[in-house]
This record gives structure tokens, C-alpha cells and sequence, in this order.
């Protein structure tokens, strides 16, 4: 079809295309590789196909906005459609009679059957009408309705580019380039049809209806659609529009250690200082973030510190690292790059609103990071004196001390244990079945020791064997970690191992989701390998086994069930809770966000020592409205209930229940005391007093 001048300009000219193609990648390459170690990968191949399939199935980006996830399927299977469009296109602009049209006819490849060039034809038609859909609605959804989840709140630190519109821009060219280069393929296809219309090409035989057949038409038509992917190609390698390639890659070198188990502040096998201060004090994984990056933010829609109005988007914290790298790369401004990351890619204020509930890193498509890099840089603030709050500052001065972030002396640790009406044994003394490691606001909150003391009274009831290390305890240093302490998290886990050094037990019990994960998956790392449940694990099986009867069922409540983020997220314990509640015979009302979609209470990761509290709404509060209009969607007398299994949840729900105003419609519980009153476990006056 192409003439001999055209043939030869478009060699020329993809080999151009091809040259910053390929220099495009070079950069990403070389940028990715200037990134500190990662924690070794297993089996590389195999992820990377279990990526390529769950990309295939388009798995990831179903877990959030159902609606535009159906709608960007058109775009993806589109383009992958395209992929062969383009190859076979370009076939028939170089091989005399390779015309794949006329009811299958073709006069270069004779061999292929009618029936396998018809369906071609028609996949690759309806395929551009499904582009030409999707990427109508996703360009109107940005420049007409102006979706509001594609933006940024004021308070976030943004590149100048950004601000400039950049992204913007970016999607402009990428959605102009798939119309363009389409319709044009429609186009062409329409004017080949000299034949009249083919029913295995409905639209371009619609078109054709239209337009008409002409040749010159059909050249027009062929160097604007492929001429168009010439431009697009290196494009690609320098725009947002990377992540069509590095997603699924970076899908395929994700995390592969559990969740709950931080990489450590210096890479293994390297004497570098800990934490992150400028881009490439960041591992080669998350500098890959920025590229597999699609800029759609739904992980600042699942932020509880976004949500509270905090400077703080993980989505901008990966799109800053992206524009950072491209102005040292393409730009004026290398030595952006020796700028610290406070100053170029998030603010100290966002850095210290994280909670650390790993919201952001489960929602993502392509398996960012961006609370690692968060730990990271706060890693490396600390180590450099950086300004921290001073609730902060005394929590991690009394955790050095007292070995608790609640400025109390270590004896006090094991005092409500001695106030128990039987002996709870010291498993540094005697030998027990199941260490209960309590945590320090289960030990020493006055809020909450009601509830630590149910806890004892059932393992009584239920003949569970148990002890606890009194003053040996030590925080188990889950948050202190998150926080960027790493030396004194280090110190917490000596200490505790050589308690644990001193008892002898089967297995763990802790009722602290918090130091659940870190003694499950941390301490392993300095060779605490030791079997750890959370006490709703224990106390499902208790009940499974006999060993606890519900004596008074509990019809009289209605209830719904917040996952706390370090038992569920992190750590899958969505499914005991929820059979306990079954078991007590509850009214049991599912909110909207809950298991692997929960949202943090907003205590994490140190938050709930701050002492400077931002105004706004606390994603606390908002919850508590959730289980309100949950509960009236099904209206009647029962008393609605809040229940909890962490002991930050007990605090942080109970004062928003008084903050919003809704103390008398919804009480906050902890599970235990449901347990407490169905199993005939008689509920302290002190308790009493928590639960009303
Ligand atoms: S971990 Fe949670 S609070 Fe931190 S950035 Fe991610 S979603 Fe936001
Ligand atoms: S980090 Fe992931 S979820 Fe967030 S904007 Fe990028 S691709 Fe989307």
C-alpha cells in the first residue's frame, strides 16, 4: 500500500521513535538502579507471571471503584488489541496485497483462512469502539465532571509541574493520541471498503457509509494512526503513562515478606545510614514505585490522614518521586536530587500523619509502597534531629525508661494482675501453657484494665493455662518502630527476648493487635521464633472446642465490628472475630468499609501519642457515623453496639462516640466483654463503667 518514499521515511523515522524509546527505558533503568538493596526476591519468573495473569484479569484494580475499573477494562483489552492492530497495519503498509478486508480475502497470505482474518476484523472493531468509549468517559470524567478524587488537597506538597497542570497535560496527550490514532484506524479500514459494507467490520462499514472509499484516504488514515504510535512510543517512557510497562513489573517484584514485617532501616550487607534522606536513599523497589505509578489515587482515597485534612497523600508522595526524577533526568534540575525528601517530595508534617495502617500499600493496582518510604524517611528525621512532637518525644523517652509509653513504672505493669481474685502465674517463675503478653495500654490504662481483667477471668473459666512477666513485659516495640526508633526498637526486642528467655511456654497469646504483628513477624528476624495469637483466635477455638458455652445468648444486641488494621490488614484475623459474634447470637450489621477495605481508627504508628490534635474530623469520628447509618438501615429497639478487639480501639472510639454527640445511640465495647456476659463471666463494677 505505502509507496516506496513513504516506506523509506517511515523506517527513518521509527528508528528515531525507536532511539528515544529505548533511551527512555535507559533512564528508568538507570534511575531504578542508583536505588539502595531491596530484601531479596524468591522465584523472580513466577511472580512476575502471577503478576502478568493478575494484570491480565485485571484483578488489582478491582478491589476499588467498581464502575470505572469495568470501564477501564475497554482501554486496557483495547490497547492490548491494538498492540496486534498496529503490527498487522503495519503489514499491509509494506506488503502489496496484504489486505485484510473483503470478507477475508487477502491476496499476499493465501493460506489463511477467511474465517480467522473475519474474526480479527471483527475483534479489532469492536475493540476500537470499546477504546473510543473508555477513553471518552475516563478524559471526560477528568476535564469535564472534574472528578474531585483526581485532585489534591491544598495543604499537599506538590511539584511545581504538578501545579502546573502537568498531570493534566499528560493525560490530554495520551487520551488525544488513542482518539486520533482509532478513529483514524476506523477511518482507513472505512475507506478500504470499495465493496460495500463488511458485517465483520460494523463500524468502519458505518463509516463507510459516510465517507466512502479513497486511496488517498487510506495513506492519510495509515500515517496519522501509525504515525501517531512513532511519537507516543518515547512519550510513554517520559510521562505517568509509564506504568502501561512497569505496572505489571513492579506487580511482579512486590513485597514478597509479610506485611507486618518492616525492610530493615540499612539494607542487609551494607554499613549505610539508616532511613532515607534524599531519592536514592531509597530502595531500587520504590524508586520503581514512581514509574508503575498510575496517578489515580485511590490509595489517598483510603488515607485515613488525608481523610482527617493532614498534608499528608501517599498518591502525591509517589507522583512527587516521578516529576522529581524527571527534572533530574529530562529537565534543568539535577541537582533537585540532592534535595531531602522533606523539601521535594512530602512535607515533615505529612511525614509524621501517617498511621501506618497499609491502607494505601493494599489498594494499589501495581503494588506500591508508599507507607515504606514514609518509615524510611521518618528513620532517617529521627537520626538527624528533626523536629518531632513532643508527645512523641515523651512516649519514646518514657519507652527507653520504663520500658511503656505511659510514663509508669515497670512494677505497676503487672499491678491489676495482683488485684484478681486467684492467682495469675508469673511465667518467668513457673512454667504455663500460653504466655499472655498484655501490652502496655491493656496493663495500664484505667479505660481499659476492666476489660484485661475479663480476659483472665475467662482463661480461668475456660481452664486455659496462662501466665504473664509482669515487670519483665517490655513494650513490644510495634510502634516504636513505625515511629523511625529503630535503635530503641532494637532495645525493646532484647529485652523482651531475654524475658521470654527466662519462661517456658507453648505458644503467645497477646490481646494487642500491635504487638500481635511485630512478635509474629519481627521478632522472628532476631531469632524470636515463637507460635503468636491474638486472644480472639484463642478464645473462637475455646468455644469450638467446649471449653466456653454461651450461657445467655445475646439476641437483645445489634453490633457491628471494626477490624483493627494490625489484627485484619496486616495480618488476615478477619474471621474469628466474626464467628465469636455468631456464636453470642448478636444482631451482627457489616459496615461498608470493613476486612482488607477497613479504616483506621487513626491511633497507629504513633499517632495516638501526638499532643498537638489538627482540627477536623477524626477518622474516628467519621467510623462511628459509618456504624450509625449502618445500623439504620435496619431499624429497631436492640441496643446498637460498637465492638472492638484492640485496646487503642477502646480508647480512640470511645471518645469519639462523646466527640460526635452520640453517646446514648451507640456504645463501644470490646468483645470480651460480650464474651464476659454470654459465657456468665460476672462483669466487674469497673467494667460496668467502661461499657456505659
Ligand atoms: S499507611 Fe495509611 S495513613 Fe499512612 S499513607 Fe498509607 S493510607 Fe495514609
Ligand atoms: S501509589 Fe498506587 S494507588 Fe496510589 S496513585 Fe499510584 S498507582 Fe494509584
Amino acid at each position: 500500500m505505502l509507496t516506496l518514499i513513504e516506506k523509506i521515511i517511515f523506517v527513518l523515522l521509527a528508528l528515531i521513535s525507536a532511539g528515544f524509546t529505548v533511551h527512555g527505558f535507559k533512564t528508568i533503568i538507570d534511575s531504578v538502579r542508583r536505588g539502595r538493596p531491596a530484601p531479596e526476591l524468591k522465584n523472580v519468573p513466577a511472580s512476575l507471571l502471577r503478576a502478568g495473569v493478575m494484570v491480565l484479569l485485571q484483578q488489582t484494580i478491582f478491589k476499588a471503584r467498581k464502575v470505572l475499573s469495568a470501564i477501564h477494562l475497554g482501554l486496557f483489552f483495547g490497547l492490548i488489541t491494538y498492540a496486534f492492530v498496529n503490527l498487522v497495519d503495519v503489514l499491509e503498509g509494506f506488503i502489496p496485497g496484504f489486505d485484510l478486508v473483503y470478507g477475508g480475502r487477502n491476496f499476499a497470505f493465501t493460506f489463511l483462512p477467511a474465517g480467522v482474518i473475519n474474526a480479527f476484523n471483527l475483534i479489532a472493531d469492536v475493540m476500537s469502539g470499546a477504546l473510543l468509549f473508555s477513553i471518552t468517559v475516563m478524559m471526560a470524567r477528568r476535564f469535564i465532571v472534574k472528578d474531585k478524587r483526581l485532585t489534591y488537597r491544598d495543604n499537599v506538597m506538590l511539584n511545581p509541574k504538578i501545579l502546573a497542570g502537568g498531570q493534566a497535560k499528560d493525560s490530554l496527550t495520551v487520551g488525544v493520541f488513542v482518539i486520533m490514532h482509532v478513529a483514524a484506524r476506523l477511518l482507513g479500514q472505512a475507506f478500504r471498503l470499495t465493496d460495500g459494507a463488511d458485517p465483520f467490520m460494523p463500524i468502519a462499514s458505518f463509516l463507510s457509509n459516510i465517507f466512502g472509499a479513497s486511496q488517498t484516504g487510506i495513506h492519510v488514515a495509515w500515517w496519522v494512526s501509525i504515525g501517531w504510535v512513532l511519537y507516543i512510543l518515547p512519550y510513554i517512557t517520559r510521562s505517568k503513562h509509564t506504568h502501561f510497562t512497569v505496572g505489571p513489573v513492579n506487580l511482579g517484584l512486590a513485597k514478597q515478606n509479610p506485611r507486618g514485617l518492616l525492610d530493615p532501616a540499612v539494607p542487609a550487607g551494607t554499613k549505610l545510614d539508616p532511613g532515607a534522606k534524599f531519592l536514592h536513599d531509597l530502595s531500587w523497589k520504590r524508586v520503581l514505585d514512581s514509574y508503575a505509578c498510575v496517578q489515580c489515587n485511590r490509595c489517598q482515597d483510603v488515607c485515613p490522614a488525608n481523610f482527617y485534612g493532614r498534608p499528608l497523600s501517599p498518591s502525591a508522595l509517589e507522583v512527587n518521586k516521578r516529576y522529581l526524577i524527571k527534572e533530574a533526568t529530562f529537565g534543568s534540575h539535577p541537582d533537585r536530587l540532592l534535595l531531602p525528601l522533606t523539601e521535594t517530595v512530602i512535607s515533615a508534617e505529612a511525614v509524621w500523619s501517617c498511621t501506618t495502617c497499609h491502607a494505601c500499600v493494599s489498594i494499589c493496582p501495581v503494588g506500591n509502597e508508599p507507607m515504606a518510604d514514609i518509615i524510611d524517611i521518618r528513620r532517617r528525621l529521627l537520626i538527624d534531629g528533626g523536629e518531632i512532637d513532643s508527645g512523641v518525644q515523651n512516649a519514646l523517652q518514657s519507652l527507653a525508661t520504663n520500658g511503656n509509653w505511659m510514663s509508669k513504672g515497670k512494677r505497676l505493669r503487672g499491678r491489676w494482675a495482683k488485684e484478681m481474685e486467684f492467682p495469675v502465674k508469673n511465667a518467668t517463675e513457673e512454667p504455663v501453657e500460653n504466655l499472655w503478653f498484655v501490652g502496655d495500654t491493656a496493663s495500664f490504662d484505667e479505660r481499659v484494665v476492666p476489660n484485661t481483667k475479663m480476659v483472665a477471668r475467662i482463661f480461668q473459666q475456660a481452664g486455659f493455662d496462662f501466665g504473664i512477666m509482669y515487670q519483665n513485659e517490655n513494650n513490644a516495640g510495634n510502634d516504636v518502630r513505625r515511629v523511625g526508633e529503630e535503635g530503641l526498637f532494637e532495645q525493646l526486642v532484647e529485652q523482651n527476648l531475654q524475658s521470654f528467655g527466662k519462661a517456658q511456654f507453648k505458644q503467645i497469646v497477646t490481646t494487642d493487635p500491635h504487638s500481635f504483628n511485630t512478635l509474629k513477624n519481627e521478632y522472628p528476624q532476631f531469632g524470636g521464633k515463637f507460635e503468636v495469637k491474638h486472644y480472639t483466635a484463642v478464645m473462637a477455638k475455646l468455644f469450638e472446642e467446649g471449653k466456653l458455652t454461651v450461657k445467655n445468648p445475646l439476641s437483645g444486641y445489634k453490633v457491628t465490628y471494626h477490624d483493627p488494621c494490625y489484627l485484619g490488614r496486616y495480618n488476615g484475623g478477619f474471621s474469628a472475630p466474626r464467628r465469636i459474634l455468631q456464636m453470642l447470637g448478636v444482631e451482627f450489621n457489616e459496615m461498608p468499609r470493613n476486612c482488607e477495605n477497613s479504616f483506621c481508627c487513626g491511633a497507629g504508628g504513633g499517632q495516638i501519642w501526638m499532643g498537638k490534635v489538627a482540627p477536623g474530623e477524626r477518622p474516628a469520628e467519621n467510623r462511628i457515623k459509618e456504624a450509625l447509618t449502618t445500623f439504620e438501615k435496619n431499624p429497631n429497639d436492640k441496643k446498637q453496639l460498637f465492638i472492638v478487639t484492640c485496646p487503642k480501639d477502646m480508647i480512640m472510639y470511645s471518645d469519639a462516640v462523646k466527640t460526635t454527640g452520640n453517646e446514648g445511640k451507640i456504645e463501644v465495647r470490646d468483645l470480651i466483654q460480650l464474651i464476659a456476659e454470654a459465657v456468665g463471666v460476672e462483669m466487674p463494677l469497673e467494667a460496668e463503667a467502661v461499657a456505659s
